[in-house]
C-alpha cells in the first residue's frame, strides 16, 4: 500500500507496532509508528521477521481482478476510427461563499427555461446543459457537488471524471486561500481552468483585481496574452453565464481531445449513490465510454445488478446513456461508493463474481484493522 505506516503493517500481520519500531531501530532506521515508510523499508522489515511482504496497491489488486475476467477499466476509449466527440465534464471549485452552489443552480434552471418546456431538473449529482456555438449545439456536463473535496476524494481513487475546472472567484472578495487550494488541485490533476469572476452585480466588485491576483498564480487571462479564459458573471442575475459556457467549450476544444467510442461495452464512474425506499439502490453514473443500455449486466464497485431503468437529470426514462451523460441507474443489488468504477460485463454471473471478490476483499481489510494485536514475542513463539 502506498504511504503505509508501521501501525498499518502491525495491524496487517497482527503484531505490536512498538515492536516494529524497535526492530527497525536495530536495523539502523529511526521511524515512528504512524510515520509512513517506504515500500523498501516494509519489505526489509518483512524479511527480518521472515514474512514475505509484497506491496500491492488496491488499484493494482483490482486491475488484476479485472484482468482475470479479461476486462480493463479506463484505459481503452476505442480505436481511433470509432471515436466520437463527447461533451466536457466540468467541476465547479472555489472559496466558500464565492457562489459555487448558486452558479450551479442558476445554470441548471436557466437551461430548463431555454430548453424543453416544463422540464424540471432532478438533483441527481450531475446535469447536462446545452449551448450553441457557431450554430452547433454543444453539451456540457456539470458535476453538481461543488468544492474540491469531492473532486480530490474521487481522484484519489483513480476516478478521472473531470475534464475542466470552473474556478469561481467572487469579484468583491478576490483570491482567497481555498481559491489557491482549488487551483492547485486542478494543476496537480492537469486539468484546464476557466475562471468565473462572480458577483459582478455587486457595487464592490473589482474583476480587474481578480485577474491581477490570479496572474500571480500562473493563470494569465487571454486578454493579457495568456491562455486562461476569464468570464465576468453574476450567478444571481444570470449575466455572463452564456459566455461562461462558451468559454468552457472553447477551452475544451483548444486543450483537450474529448472523444470516446459510443459503441463499446459501457464504462463509467459512480458519482453519487443512495438507497431509495421505493426504488432500491440508486447510483448516478457518469459514462466515460460506450453506451449503457437497459438490461445490461453491470458491476459498480462491490455492487452488481442488471440495469432496470435509466433516468436523466430531467427525470425522463431513457433506454440508453452515451458518453459524458450523467444518468441514474436502477437495478443494483447494493449501494456503490462515490468514485467506484462501473463496468458492463458479459452476464450476471460475471458481474456477481467480480462484485463478490471486491466485497470479500473489503471485508478482509476491515477485519485486519479490527484484529487483535499480538506482541512480537508471541509472534516468534508460533
Ligand atoms: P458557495 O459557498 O461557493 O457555494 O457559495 P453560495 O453559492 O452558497 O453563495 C454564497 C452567497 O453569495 C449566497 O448568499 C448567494 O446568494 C450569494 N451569491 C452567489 N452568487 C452571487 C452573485 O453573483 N451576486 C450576488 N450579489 N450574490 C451572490
Ligand atoms: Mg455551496
Amino acid at each position: 500500500r502506498r504511504g503505509a505506516s508501521l501501525s498499518d503493517l502491525a495491524e496487517k500481520i497482527g503484531v505490536d507496532a512498538a515492536s516494529l519500531v524497535q526492530v527497525l531501530f536495530h536495523l539502523g532506521e529511526m521511524v515512528t509508528a504512524t510515520q509512513s515508510v517506504s515500500d523498501d523499508t516494509l519489505e526489509v522489515l518483512g524479511a527480518e521477521l521472515e514474512y514475505n511482504i509484497e506491496v500491492v496497491s488496491p488499484e493494482d489488486e483490482d486491475r488484476e481482478l479485472l484482468e482475470s475476467f479479461d476486462l480493463e477499466f479506463g484505459e481503452d476509449l476505442g480505436d481511433e476510427d470509432d471515436l466520437a466527440a463527447r461533451p466536457p465534464v466540468v467541476t465547479v471549485m472555489g472559496h466558500v461563499d464565492h457562489g459555487k452552489t448558486r452558479l450551479l443552480d442558476t445554470l441548471r434552471k436557466s437551461n430548463v427555461a431555454g430548453g424543453e418546456a416544463g422540464g424540471i431538473t432532478q438533483a441527481i449529482g450531475a446535469y447536462q446543459v446545452q449551448t450553441t456555438i457557431d450554430g452547433v449545439d454543444r453539451g456540457i456536463t456539470f458535476i453538481d457537488t461543488p468544492g474540491h473535496e469531492a473532486f480530490t476524494a474521487m481522484r484519489a481513487r483513480g476516478a478521472k471524471s473531470t475534464d475542466i475546472a470552473v474556478l469561481v472567484v467572487a469579484a468583491d472578495d478576490g483570491v482567497m486561500p481555498q481559491t489557491i487550494e482549488a487551483l492547485n488541485h486542478a494543476k496537480a490533476a492537469g486539468i484546464p481552468v476557466v475562471v468565473a469572476v462572480n458577483k459582478i452585480d455587486k457595487e464592490a466588485a473589482d474583476p480587474v483585481r481578480v485577474r491581477g491576483e490570479l496572474s500571480e498564480f500562473g493563470l494569465i487571462p487571454e486578454e493579457y496574452g495568456g491562455d486562461t479564459q476569464f468570464v465576468d458573471v453574476s450567478a444571481l442575475t444570470g449575466e455572463g453565464l452564456d459566455r461562461l459556457l462558451e468559454a468552457v467549450v472553447l477551452t475544451a476544444d483548444a486543450a483537450l481531445d474529448l472523444r470516446a467510442n459510443p459503441d463499446m461495452p459501457a464504462q463509467g464512474v459512480a458519482i453519487e449513490a443512495h438507497l431509495d425506499k421505493g426504488r432500491g439502490p440508486v447510483a448516478t453514473v457518469l459514462i466515460h465510454r460506450g453506451t449503457l443500455r437497459i438490461g445490461e449486466s453491470i458491476v459498480a464497485g462491490s455492487a452488481y445488478g442488471r440495469v432496470r431503468a435509466l433516468i436523466n437529470d430531467k427525470g425522463e426514462n431513457l433506454t440508453e446513456a452515451p458518453p459524458s451523460m450523467p444518468v441514474q441507474v436502477l437495478g443494483l443489488t447494493a449501494v456503490p461508493g462515490a468514485g467506484d468504477n462501473v463496468l458492463v460485463v458479459d452476464d450476471d454471473r460475471m458481474a456477481r463474481q467480480i462484485a463478490d471478490k471486491r466485497g470479500s476483499r473489503m471485508r478482509a481489510a476491515a477485519q485486519a484493522v479490527g484484529s487483535r494485536r499480538k506482541t512480537l514475542d508471541q509472534l516468534f513463539e508460533q
